[in-house]
């Protein structure tokens, strides 16, 4: 499998040129044409994996085919466990945006300053980078709504849970709009992570690398 394969559109190809990504690795081979189908998934990889393309191409291939209408909450929605892993996630994104200025994104957590992150995401994004205490305060204040959300990743879904992220994740995935398309990787698969996977995946295709 190659990137070429894969119908990307054409900006996403020059990006993945840019940044000589010659072929894609074994998580992405088998990852991104699932995501791409539309298909929800379970990934099973650790960061160092190329996890993070794998999941941020895809969402921003669908992303452009969604309507170009702001205003009214993101499009997709990355939950991440920490500040620093949300800051990388949102470097990818945008490394591979780059000439889209229609795809907006705004990177939602703690630590920084909160007032910047309403005036953006009450400006309107498509993506939407968070880590999920964060998010949710944002969603309580009302500067940011669930409501237009059909691409969700849950990254490094079982450190989440060891910080005890999980009634914010469930808090996001039981009110999201019926029709959305959900990526949950995590490095390991205890218990939990299978239980949230069951209640939260369609069918899911599991991959693991
Ligand atoms: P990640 O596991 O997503 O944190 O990625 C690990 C590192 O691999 C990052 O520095 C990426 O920029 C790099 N990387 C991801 N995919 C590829 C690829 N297909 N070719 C070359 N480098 C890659």
């Amino acid at each position: 499998e190659s990137f070429t394969d894969m119908c990307l559109h054409p900006s996403i190809m020059k990006d993945i040129a840019y940044h000589e990504y010659t072929r894609p690795t074994s998580i992405q081979a088998q990852a991104m044409p699932i995501a791409l189908s539309g298909r929800d998934l379970l990934g099973c990889a650790e960061t160092g994996s190329g996890k993070t393309a794998a999941f941020t191409i895809p969402m921003i291939q669908h992303c452009l085919a969604q309507s170009p209408i702001r205003r009214s909450g993101p499009l997709a929605l990355v939950l991440a466990p920490t500040r620093e892993l949300a800051q990388q996630i949102e470097k990818e994104v945008k490394a591979f945006s780059r000439s889209l200025e229609s795809l907006k994104t705004a990177i939602v957590v703690g630590g920084t300053n909160i007032e910047k992150q309403r005036s953006e995401l009450r400006a309107g994004v498509e993506i939407a980078v968070a880590t999920p205490g964060r998010f949710i305060d944002h969603l309580q204040q009302g500067n940011t709504s669930l409501s237009r959300i059909s691409f969700v990743v849950l990254d490094e879904a079982d450190r989440m849970l060891d910080m005890g992220f999980e009634p914010q994740i469930r808090e996001v995935m039981r009110n999201l709009p019926e029709k959305h398309q959900t990526l949950l990787f995590s490095a390991t698969m205890p218990v939990e992570i299978e239980a949230l996977a069951k209640e939260y995946l369609a069918s899911p295709v599991q991959v693991k690398v």
